[in-house]
């Protein structure tokens, strides 16, 4: 279904394209996230014009609300949404884990009621696939089990070995149309993260993901299980960082190799009113600019720092208009994609080592 191709190595650093039948996706590459099929605010279209070439979508929500048969009855979800590039699903387990009140874990899957209205609901690996399948998605992830932070190394242990075990139920139950992504677990612990990326590398997966981070670690732990676990990945597979998204954790996890990244900070933020610039984030709501006549960003091309003052953009945040929400949005994802372009052509160039630090002098890393 796709072949990987790295064009250009610099130190760890990769420069690739992951070929889909949806199109190319140029790597290191950011995933915007679309949680209800759509990427908030904005038409896909829209998306397109952000330089985005992927986007994520959450199963667990499309599951409950419209539900996939009814997704899969108009078409899947590219013709839903209406976006014609690649679409990851995640296995719906991550929700499921942080959303959904009363879980129970088996052997066999995962009983959790609704957020929405309090039903009762089964996920299992095989219904994960199936779900997927059924959206239509060009990249499916495994079912696994995310553990709470912190958590003593002998549950870890035992989380890890059902979500192998939950892996190879997947990959029975996969569909030749679609991609599948195996999910590195172990919590803070190397062993651990060892024991996981050697057995599911032995399921042969399509690609592999680190999961189960940044769910309250420092950011040194973080860097160090990036560290120590991006290598113990095979080099000829992409390599996705789940849920991180920090430009100062993209740049640290880039150079150990990694290749693509999903999360919703720069369209959260955005709806926050907290904007990226080249001279650092700024919140936009500040009186400082009130009577501010200049650009956002003098160095940015999209819609919002091309049409507006940061005057206007102040005013319509305050006063809560949606085209706050969609110019923020437009400018932060535009801002994104800019950075992984810097990225992906600094490594092209073999010049990422040297311009690493450059690159976030003004997103130091906010430490937690
Ligand atoms: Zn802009």
């Amino acid at each position: 279904v796709s072949c990987f191709e790295i064009i250009k190595k610099d130190g760890k650093a990769r420069r690739g394209r992951l070929h889909t039948p949806k199109g190319i996706i140029n790597t290191p590459a950011f995933i915007p996230v679309g949680t209800q099929a759509s990427v908030k605010a904005l038409t896909p279209e829209e998306i397109k014009r952000t330089g985005t070439e992927i986007i994520l979508s959450n199963t667990y929500h499309l599951y409950l609300r419209p539900g996939h048969e009814i997704i899969e009855k108009l078409g899947g979800l590219h013709r839903f949404m209406s976006w014609k590039g690649p679409i990851l699903t995640d296995s719906g387990g991550f929700q499921v884990f942080s959303l959904a009140p009363l879980r129970t874990i088996s052997e066999e899957g995962v009983t959790f009621r609704s957020h929405l209205d309090g039903s009762s609901h089964f996920l299992s690996p095989e219904k994960a696939m199936e779900i997927q399948a059924s959206l239509g998605s060009d990249i499916a992830m495994v079912l696994d089990e995310c553990p709470p932070y912190p958590c003593s190394k002998n549950s870890i242990a035992q989380s890890l070995r059902l979500t192998t075990r939950w892996a190879q139920r997947c990959k029975n139950h996969k569909t030749q149309q679609q991609m599948l992504y195996g999910i590195v677990q172990g919590g803070i612990y190397h062993d651990l993260r060892k024991e996981s990326a050697q057995e599911l590398i032995e399921l042969n997966f399509d690609g592999y993901a680190l999961g189960g981070l940044s769910v309250g670690e420092s950011k040194e732990i973080q860097h160090e299980i990036v560290a120590s676990a991006t290598p113990l990945l095979p080099e000829e597979k992409p390599r996705y960082l789940m849920g991180i998204g920090e430009l100062h954790d993209v740049v640290e996890a880039v150079s150990q190799g990694v290749d693509l990244f999903d999360c919703v900070i720069p369209t959260r933020n955005a709806r926050n009113g907290a904007l990226f610039t080249s001279q650092g984030k700024i919140n936009i709501k500040r009186e400082e600019f009130k009577e501010a006549p200049g650009p956002l960003d003098p160095e940015c091309e999209c819609e919002a720092c091309t049409g507006y003052s940061r005057a206007y953009l102040r005013h319509l945040f305050i006063s809560r208009e949606i085209l706050s929400m969609r110019l923020n949005t437009l400018h932060n994802l535009t801002f994104y994609q800019k950075f992984f372009s810097t990225i992906r052509e600094a490594v092209e160039k073999g010049i990422f080592q040297s311009v690493r630090k450059k690159l976030t002098q003004h997103y130091p890393g906010e430490s937690q």
